[in-house]
C-alpha cells in the first residue's frame, strides 16, 4: 500500500513538473522567435568601371566602419522577391549614385512598393533611375513621385548634367540632426571646411514637389533641394541626397557621406548596429602638437595652471630633435637634452600618450618631405621616435604630420614602427577612419583621426588670430562634446601649447566640459592610440542580429574578446524588455537599447524580449 502511495506521489510530481515545463515552453513561444536576419540591401545596379567600383567600395567601407549589417544586392535579386516579401528581408535599401543611374521600371517599382506600401526606408543619392538600362536618358526619372522631388532636370542651356553649387542647412539644429559636427557650418549655415570655407558640391538641377527639405542650394537665386525626405502613411520614408555621397569620401571629405548614411540608418530605418565607440559612448581625443623649442614657456604656464590632468589623458605629439628650420639651428625641442626638452618630456608623459610629431626637425621635414629621398625621410622619422622612446621608455604608438603633410606612402613605415593612429588634416570633423583620396587608399591598419575644425579654423591659435570670440569658442566646445555624447562618435580636436588668455580660457572650457561629461559617463577622453586599439578589436568583431518585431537575438564573436563592445537595437520609447545572456550592461535612450558586454568572452549570445 505504502509503495503504491509513493508511486502516485511520483506520478503527480512528474505531471506537475511537465505542466510547468510546458507552460514555460508556451510562454517562450508566445514571444516571437527572432529568426529573420537583420541586414540592409546595398543596391549595386551597374558596376563596371573602376570609378563604379570605388563608389561601391566607399559605401561598403562606411557601412562596415559604422557597424551596420549589409549585403550587396543586384537589381535582379530585388525584383525576384514576391511583393510583400522584401520588407521581411531587408531593414532598408541604399541606392548609391551613378551605379543606379540606369534602372529598369521593375526595379523602381519594387523599391517604390517597399517604401509606400510595406513601410520600408530607402536612401537615394544624386541620380537614381535617370536612364534606361541601355544608357539612354529618360525624359523623367522613375523615382520622382516616390522622392517628392523632380531631379536631374536640364540646366539653363538645355544640357542634362550636374552643376557645382553649395549646401546650406535650414538651420544649425537641422545640420546636427543630420550628424554634421558642430563647427562644420559657416555663418550662413553652409557646409564648410578647414582652411577653404564653403565647400562646393555637384548637384542635379532639382525642384521640390512635396518632400521636406533639410538642406538646399541657392546658387543662381533658385532653391535647389539637396537633402530631403518624404514620409508615407505605411511608416516608410524616401530620403534623397542630391549630391554624389561617395565623392565626398574620395576627395577627403568623409563627414557628409558618413553623416547621411548614419542618420538614415539610425533615425529613419532604425537599423541595429555594433556601435563603433568603446562602451557605446562618445569619445574625445585632445591632441597637442609640440613642434619646437618655442613652447617651453607656454607649457610651463599650462602645467602651473593645472591644465594637464591625469583624468584627461592627452595625445601629446613632439618633434624631438634639437633643430627646427635647418640642421644646426638649435631651435628644436631637444627631447634628449637634459637642459631643454628632457625634463619637460619626463613631466608630460604623466598626462597622456607621447606620440611622434614628424621627423626630427619640424619645418625642415614638413616642407621638404616630397623632395627628400625616402630613406632620408624614414631616417628622420626613426630618429624622432627613437629619441622619444629613449626618454620615456615607452613604445611610441601615435603620429602626426608636421604641417599636415601626410602622403599615404609614409604609412607602411609608420606601421613598421608600431604606430596605430595618426592625426589627419583631411576628412575634417569626422570619425576615425581609413582615408581615401580618389583611387589611393591609406590602408586598413592605421586609424586616421581627423581634425574637428571650427569653421575655417582648426587649432585654438588660428581661432584667436581669426578673431573668433571667447564666447563662441566656449559654445563650440560645449556643443561638440554634447554632440559626441549624443551621436556616440569619436572626435579629435588639436592645438598647440599656448599661454595667451584666449587659448588658456578655451582649453579650460574644453577640459571643464569634458570632465563633467566624462564623470557622467557620457563621453570618454583618451589618447588616439587607445581608441585605435579598440577600433582594431571592433573591426574583428562578428555580429549577427536576428529579429521579430522588437525582439532580438544577437550573436557576437571576437577571438580577441568582446569587452566594451556595444550593440544598439531599437525597442521603442515605452518598451518593457528582458535581456538574457549575462555580463551585459544595458541603457535605454530615445527608444534605443544599448547592450554593452562587461566581461571579455570570445563568444556571446544576447537575447532581448519584450514583455
Ligand atoms: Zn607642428
Amino acid at each position: 500500500m505504502k509503495k503504491r502511495k509513493i508511486t502516485y506521489l511520483v506520478i503527480a510530481a512528474a505531471s506537475f513538473l511537465s505542466i510547468i515545463l510546458a507552460t514555460n515552453l508556451l510562454l517562450r513561444f508566445s514571444w516571437a522567435e527572432p529568426n529573420s536576419i537583420v541586414q540592409v540591401a546595398l543596391l549595386a545596379g551597374d558596376v563596371r568601371s573602376d570609378k563604379d567600383k570605388l563608389v561601391q567600395a566607399v559605401y561598403e567601407q562606411i557601412l562596415k566602419e559604422e557597424g551596420f549589417p549589409y549585403r550587396v544586392v543586384s537589381p535582379a535579386e530585388l525584383t525576384g522577391y514576391a511583393p510583400g516579401e522584401l520588407r521581411g528581408r531587408y531593414q532598408a535599401i541604399v541606392v548609391p549614385e551613378n551605379i543606379n543611374a540606369a534602372m529598369t521600371r521593375e526595379t523602381a517599382d519594387i523599391i517604390s512598393f517597399y517604401v509606400r506600401d510595406e513601410g520600408g526606408c530607402a536612401l537615394f543619392s544624386l541620380n537614381p533611375a535617370t536612364s534606361n538600362p541601355d544608357g539612354a536618358q529618360r525624359p523623367d526619372p522613375l523615382l520622382v513621385d516616390l522622392l517628392g522631388v523632380k531631379y536631374n532636370m536640364p540646366l539653363p542651356d538645355g544640357r542634362i548634367s550636374t552643376y557645382s553649387g553649395y549646401m546650406y542647412f535650414t538651420d544649425q539644429a537641422k545640420s546636427q540632426d543630420w550628424g554634421i559636427t558642430p563647427g562644420k557650418l559657416d555663418q550662413d549655415n553652409a557646409f564648410s571646411t578647414y582652411s577653404y570655407g564653403k565647400l562646393k558640391f555637384d548637384h542635379t538641377v532639382a525642384k521640390n514637389i512635396n518632400a521636406q527639405i533639410s538642406a538646399f542650394d541657392k546658387t543662381g537665386g533658385v532653391e535647389i533641394p539637396v537633402i530631403t525626405d518624404k514620409y508615407y502613411e505605411s511608416g516608410g520614408s524616401a530620403v534623397y541626397a542630391n549630391v554624389p555621397l561617395a565623392s565626398g569620401k574620395l576627395r577627403s571629405d568623409d563627414l557628409l557621406p558618413r553623416a547621411v548614411l548614419r542618420t538614415f540608418m539610425i533615425d529613419y530605418a532604425r537599423t541595429p548596429r555594433l556601435v563603433n565607440s568603446p562602451d557605446g559612448g562618445g569619445g574625445l581625443v585632445i591632441n597637442l602638437h609640440i613642434c619646437s623649442g618655442a613652447y617651453f614657456k607656454a607649457l610651463t604656464v599650462m602645467l602651473m595652471q593645472g591644465l594637464f590632468q591625469s583624468d584627461l589623458p592627452l595625445s601629446i605629439h613632439i618633434t624631438a630633435g634639437p633643430d627646427t628650420y635647418k640642421l644646426g639651428d638649435d631651435m628644436g625641442f631637444g627631447a634628449e637634452n637634459t637642459y631643454r626638452g628632457g625634463p619637460i618630456l619626463e613631466v608630460l608623459q604623466n598626462y597622456g600618450e607621447i606620440g611622434s610629431h614628424g621627423g626630427w626637425a619640424h619645418n625642415l621635414f614638413a616642407y621638404n618631405l616630397q623632395y627628400l629621398p625616402r630613406d632620408k625621410v624614414f631616417q628622420l622619422l626613426d630618429w624622432n621616435y627613437q629619441a622619444l622612446e629613449a626618454v620615456t621608455g615607452r613604445k611610441v604608438l601615435e603620429y602626426s604630420a608636421p604641417g599636415g603633410n601626410h602622403p599615404f606612402w609614409i604609412n607602411s613605415k609608420l606601421e613598421e614602427m608600431g604606430i596605430n593612429s595618426y592625426y589627419y588634416a583631411g576628412d575634417s570633423g569626422s570619425s576615425p577612419s581609413h582615408p581615401r583620396i580618389y583611387e589611393s587608399f591609406s590602408g586598413q591598419k592605421l586609424w586616421a583621426f581627423p581634425i574637428t575644425p571650427y569653421r575655417q579654423y582648426a587649432s585654438l591659435e588660428e581661432m584667436e588670430r581669426g578673431h573668433v570670440s571667447e564666447e563662441e569658442v566656449r559654445q563650440w566646445v560645449e556643443d561638440l562634446i554634447d554632440f559626441s555624447a549624443r551621436e556616440k562618435v569619436i572626435r579629435m580636436v588639436y592645438t598647440h601649447p599656448s599661454d595667451t588668455r584666449f587659448c588658456l580660457e578655451a582649453i579650460r572650457a574644453l577640459e571643464e566640459k569634458a570632465l563633467s561629461e566624462q564623470s557622467a559617463g557620457r563621453i570618454k577622453v583618451a589618447p588616439m592610440s587607445q581608441f585605435a586599439d579598440y577600433l582594431n578589436r571592433y573591426s574583428k568583431t562578428k555580429c549577427e542580429i536576428k529579429k521579430a518585431d522588437n525582439d532580438y537575438s544577437i550573436e557576437l564573436e571576437n577571438p580577441d574578446g568582446l569587452k566594451d563592445m556595444t550593440v544598439a537595437v531599437y525597442v521603442g520609447e515605452e518598451s518593457n524588455n528582458v535581456v538574457s545572456g549575462g555580463d551585459v550592461k544595458t541603457t535605454e535612450e530615445d527608444g534605443w537599447l544599448y547592450l554593452t558586454v562587461t566581461s571579455n568572452p570570445q563568444k556571446k549570445l544576447l537575447e532581448v524580449n519584450q514583455i
